[in-house]
């Protein structure tokens, strides 16, 4: 099915097969795909001309997909959506490509369908020339090096809590529910039965402990949102 908007997208893979595979699944969809098959080449193409939505993976010669995405967050003029391809590996690894900059992930390996469902909902979240600094009352998120402030004061978070704090922020004002804020960090494979409990109370600690009103919110049998003034 062709898309009704064509996206520009940059894939940077090294596993040559899955390359054309995904290359040609882009295109079949209507998108113009240009592509790059190691780290250097990859960063390059996405400063020279920087695409809607950028298919990283995380394990490149030349520049790995964690250390393109950070020199890209300081180069780039705007922000460049990046969906990083990680094998079915550690949760560091995940981990780390948030911490680096990455705005989506997938395990491999991943259906073709959800490749191109990602794709389009990261381009919506995140048009191009959007700045990176996301800014919501007293809260500030400075997605391009992993920042968080309130009220001027710099919030310590782990990535984890970070990635929490993104997501809430990115949905604003909308609730999010509990399962998609696990699979805003883990995808369809929590590390355990309850893996939000522990990182929601570093968030809490960082984000509320200090300041007189908390802003993480519990709406009862639905989620979380953010408590912040509305217009
Ligand atoms: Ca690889």
């Amino acid at each position: 099915m062709k898309e009704a908007v064509p996206l520009r997208v940059l894939v940077v893979e090294d596993h040559g097969l899955l390359r054309t595979q995904i290359v040609a699944l882009l295109r079949d969809a209507g998108h113009d795909v240009e592509e790059a098959s190691d780290g250097r080449l990859g960063l390059q193409m996405a400063l020279e001309q920087p695409p809607d939505v950028l298919v990283l993976d995380l394990g490149l010669p030349g520049l790995d997909g964690v250390q393109l995405c950070r020199a890209l967050r300081e180069s780039a003029p705007a922000h460049v959506p990046v969906l990083m391809l990680t094998a079915r590996d550690s949760l560091d690894d995940k981990a780390q490509g948030f911490a680096a900059g990455a705005d989506d992930y997938l395990v491999k390996p991943f259906a073709s369908e959800e490749l191109l469902w990602r794709c389009r909902a990261l381009s919506r979240r995140h048009r191009l020339g959007q700045p990176h600094v996301l800014a919501l009352g007293e809260l500030r998120l400075d997605r391009a090096r992993g920042r968080a402030e309130r009220a001027d004061q710099t919030l310590d978070l782990p990535p984890i809590a970070y990635q929490l704090l993104l997501h809430l922020a990115q949905a604003w004002p909308r609730v999010v529910t509990r399962s998609e804020l696990v699979r805003s960090v883990w995808g369809d494979e929590p590390p355990e039965s309850d893996p939000l409990r522990s990182h929601l109370y570093v968030l809490r600690q960082t984000l509320d402990k200090p300041f007189a009103t908390p802003m993480l919110k519990t709406v009862h049998g639905v989620g979380y949102t953010l408590d912040l003034p509305r217009g």
